[in-house]
Formats: C-alpha cells, structure tokens, sequence
C-alpha cells in the first residue's frame, strides 16, 4: 500500500518545536524524582510529525538500530491514527516505554531534514505513541502459548546422559548434578 503525505510541505511550515527532547524545568525537577523528559500536548505532536517528508530513502530508518518503522508512525500520528501507529511501533520494538525516554536517538542526526535544518522529533513521537498505547488499554501482555521446557526444548550437551532433555532431567532426583 502506498502512503501519501498528508503534508507535503509540512517540513517548509512547520519548524521543530523544542531543540532536543522537551523536558522539566531543573529548578521543578529537584523537588521530586519524577521523569525528566516530558510530553508535548497531543495536537503538537500531530503537528510536528507531520514535518516528516516521508521519504524515499528513509535514513531514519537506517539510523535506527531496532528498523524502526519511523516514516509510517510518522505518518499515521500525524493523521491522528494512533493506534494504528503503535501497531507499527511494537512491529520493530517491544519496550517502546524504554526507548522514548532512554534511546539516544540515532535516528535524529540521521533525518534527512538534518542536512538544513532541525530533525523530525522522532523521538518524541515515539514516545507519544506508546504513552497514549498505555493510557488507552491497548498494551497487553502476550506470554508465550507454553513454556519452553514444555516444549521440549533446551537439549544440553554437556556430557553425562545427553540424549535427555532438560525436562527429562528435570524430574530426575539430583537434577542436573546427578544427570550432567
Ligand atoms: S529521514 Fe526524517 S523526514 Fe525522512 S522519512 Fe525519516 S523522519 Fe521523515
């Protein structure tokens, strides 16, 4: 399916909103230990994706060590389309939670806008994503169907009888000091 921009020039109209990441005042911030970073209102985050040029060589995808799907979500926030955004954002990365507030953004500096002027806050809008995700109910655990000793799996080959599985040896008495 092909994306076309809402904007296609939204880079020329829009200027970055914050230079780096938005965050706390320091002066507010030593009076608790509450995040440091913070969100921009929901119609700024819109706003600002909408900067994103949606390119054809997207080297913010290319800069992101996870693949992340940054033009799509980009484009998805940017037509107030989150919950399909964060389906694109947990296709790549499982602990966005983590990543919007810690990840030093390498898919900043590698933005194409980069080159004359300020990056798309890719950043911020990643973290938007999943806050509103949390915020929204759509986070759900999804543990695995069964444990991997269930499956049979984990075959160790560390000597001793190694044509038993490690739930074979698991139910022998001793464990694994007596079955090797
Ligand atoms: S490089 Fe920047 S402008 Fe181009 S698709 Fe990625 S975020 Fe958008």
């Amino acid at each position: 399916m092909r994306i076309l921009v809402a904007d296609p020039k939204g880079f020329l109209k829009i200027p970055r909103a914050v230079a780096g990441e938005p965050h706390r005042d320091p002066a507010e911030r030593i009076g608790d230990y509450r995040e440091v970073f913070t969100l921009l209102p929901v119609a700024e985050v819109r706003e600002q994706a909408q900067r994103c040029m949606q390119c054809g060589i997207p080297f913010c995808h290319d800069g992101c060590p996870l693949g992340n799907l940054i033009p799509e979500w980009n484009d998805l926030v940017s037509r107030d389309r989150w919950r399909e955004a964060f389906d694109r954002l947990r296709y790549t990365n499982n602990f966005p939670e983590f990543t919007g507030f810690t990840c030093p953004a390498p898919c900043e500096p590698s933005c194409v806008l980069e080159i004359n002027d300020d990056p798309v806050m890719i950043k911020q809008i990643e973290l938007s994503i999943i806050e509103r995700a949390f915020a929204e109910g759509w986070v759900r655990p999804c543990p695995p169907a069964t444990h991997w000793l269930q499956r049979g799996g984990g075959r160790l080959r560390t000597g001793g009888d190694s044509s038993r599985s490690a739930t074979q040896r698991r139910r022998a008495p001793g464990d694994r000091l007596r079955a090797g």
